[in-house]
């Protein structure tokens, strides 16, 4: 059986971001949908667990690249090897989670190859062996479904969290393809010279409980008791533009059409009125809950629970009454 349907890893420093293998899940039921079977492609350096890791999520083949000059994930050296794989190979389907570093590769790759991209899907269907992905448009007010039945490989990416994780079978394993780099270290003209530490929050697009505030947490320190709630939840906090603009919060925290896409379990707007912009990075929510001192605020619209009052008496509120259940 031909490993028709490809999944790209996404890793950093050989830890796999979770919207990896939630893409292997979905790649194997394509793959179950045609008939076909399914290959990772791990380019990255000491990616050996990795590889092992992959067979456990679902992949029958993983395509490898261990190779110093893949250590940082720069874009041009992925996507270089991505192309020639793809044109040597030629997959039907190459699917890759719509995370930073997917979203680049997957869009250089398209361009080498003369393709496009179906990006950011939320969901996908095999019909008649044509692989259909839903994804959102309008920021998020009609979903639209896709096909490229005559492109080949189609190029998807799928959105973090759309996907359920499906539970790793430890003993399984299958074949291994190395493969050598394309780029030697001369010809990549990035170099990583450091990274940054982040403060240490749970990833906001891996996160499953957010809660996020906007213009009305009224400056920085505001933002103090939405982060006791999110720590309180195991969850991560999160912001709109209003209060990214005006300086209170990184950027790195944004939610909304030009900031992070997420769809978590629950996400609780606090001080936020719903612009269309900032619902276009949140509705996918599952459950989203609303507080806000204005009844006529467009979040509520949007919202399954909503509290009308200040956030400064509610979320505290929330905060204890969590710490007392939880504990
Ligand atoms: P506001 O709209 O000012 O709402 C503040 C809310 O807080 C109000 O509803 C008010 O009733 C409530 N409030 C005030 N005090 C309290 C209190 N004590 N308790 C409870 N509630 C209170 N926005 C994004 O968020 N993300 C984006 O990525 C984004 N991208 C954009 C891209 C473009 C091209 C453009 C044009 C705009 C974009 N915006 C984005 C901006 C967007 O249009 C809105 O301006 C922004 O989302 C408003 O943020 P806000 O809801 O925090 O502020």
């Amino acid at each position: 059986m031909r490993n028709e349907v490809w999944v790209y890893v996404d890793h950093f420093n050989g830890e796999a971001l979770p919207a990896s293998w939630e893409v292997m899940g979905a790649a194997r039921t394509v793959a179950m949908a045609l008939e076909v079977g399914v290959a990772a492609i791990v380019l990255g350096h000491q990616v050996k667990e990795l590889v092992m890791e992959a067979f456990s999520f679902g992949a029958d083949e993983v395509i490898v690249c261990d190779d110093e000059t893949l250590a940082d994930c720069r874009v041009e050296a992925c996507a270089a090897l991505l192309t020639q794989l793809a044109r040597d190979g030629n997959p039907a389907v190459l699917l890759a989670p719509a995370t930073t570093r997917g979203r680049d590769v997957t869009a250089v790759t398209s361009v080498n190859l003369e393709s496009g991209v179906v990006a950011d899907g939320i969901a996908v269907v095999v019909e008649n062996g044509v692989v259909q992905v839903i994804r959102p448009v309008y920021a998020g007010k009609l979903h639209s479904t896709v096909a490229a039945p005559h492109v080949r490989p189609q190029l998807i990416t799928l959105r973090p969290r759309a996907f359920p994780k499906p539970e790793p079978l430890i003993d399984r394993s299958g074949e291994i393809t190395r493969v050598a780099p394309v780029l030697a270290e001369d010809d990549i003209r990035v170099k990583v010279i450091d990274y940054d530490t982040d403060d240490g929050q749970i990833s906001l697009t891996d996160a499953s409980i957010i809660v996020s505030g906007g213009r009305g947490v009224g400056g920085p320190d505001g933002f103090e008791p939405l982060m006791e709630l999110a720590k309180t939840l195991g969850g991560a906090t999160g912001s709109s533009r209003a209060a990214v603009d005006a300086g209170w919060i990184p950027y790195s925290y944004q939610v909304g059409q030009t900031g992070k896409t997420v769809s978590p379990d629950l996400y609780i707007a606090c001080g936020i009125s719903g612009a269309i912009q900032h619902q276009a990075g949140m509705r996918t929510s599952k459950v989203i809950v609303a507080i806000n001192q204005d009844p006529e605020a467009p979040i509520f619209k949007l919202a399954k629970y909503g509290v009308v009052g200040d956030l400064f008496e509610v979320v505290p509120a929330l905060t204890r009454e969590f710490e007392t259940r939880l504990r």
